[in-house]
């Protein structure tokens, strides 16, 4: 793992998504371990770190297969809660379909596991000490990004690229006017570093 701010390390070993792990004493949140193919790794990676006996809560930023896939494996290996947006959990649950058509088609291709006993999110949690949920809807309904201190685990809601914060394509979008707030929102929580779903972690006023 690779130390990036103080109690928190980016996952070397995850599949599809970055993802990252937040340590508060004893207790260890894993944000977004990613695709189900690379959930032996993470398991590998956190277990070789010390740490996966510690593991307490899974926060992911939303229901792609690439960020949630790897949430049951991660759970059974740990007993961990796992905190997910109402809306996304809907989603996963096939209470509700895929948002946008493209992720239809995805789905018929392969579905994450689902969890058990999901906790959900609606903005405003703190799933985590020091770790607050916030509601950013757009690339998906029940999206949310996570903050700690200078950090924002910012999922899809946003890439850093070098002309500046854009949104995921189109196809990936479920509500673009929300996924447009969502970007204002995130630009204007006054965090230091981007930590993003894909891409490499930037800082934001460089943006
Ligand atoms: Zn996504």
């Amino acid at each position: 793992m690779e130390s990036i701010y103080p109690s928190v390390y980016k996952l070397q070993r995850s599949v599809g998504s970055n993802g990252y792990a937040v340590v508060d004493g004893d207790a260890v949140a894993v944000v977004d371990p990613g695709m189900p193919a690379g959930s032996g790794r993470v398991i590998e990676e956190l277990t070789s770190a010390g740490l996966l006996d510690r593991v307490t809560d899974v926060l992911v930023t939303h229901a792609d297969l690439d960020h949630v896939g790897a949430a049951a494996a991660v759970q059974g290996a740990t007993g961990a809660r796992v905190w997910l947006g109402r809306a996304d959990a809907e989603i996963l649950e096939g209470k509700r379909p895929p948002a946008t058509w493209f992720r239809r088609l995805l789905a018929r291709r392969e579905a994450p596991e689902v969890a058990g006993g999901l906790e959900l999110l609606d903005g405003g949690e703190e799933p985590f000490p020091g770790v607050k949920a916030i509601a950013t809807p757009g690339h998906t309904p029940g999206h949310m990004v996570f903050t700690f201190e200078e950090v924002v685990f910012a999922g899809d809601a946003v890439r850093g690229t070098d002309k500046g914060l854009r949104l995921m394509p189109r196809a990936l979008t479920s509500d673009l006017s929300e996924a447009k707030a969502s970007l204002d929102l995130i630009a204007g929580l006054g965090a230091r570093w981007l930590c993003p779903g894909h891409g490499r972690i930037r800082e934001l006023s460089a943006l």
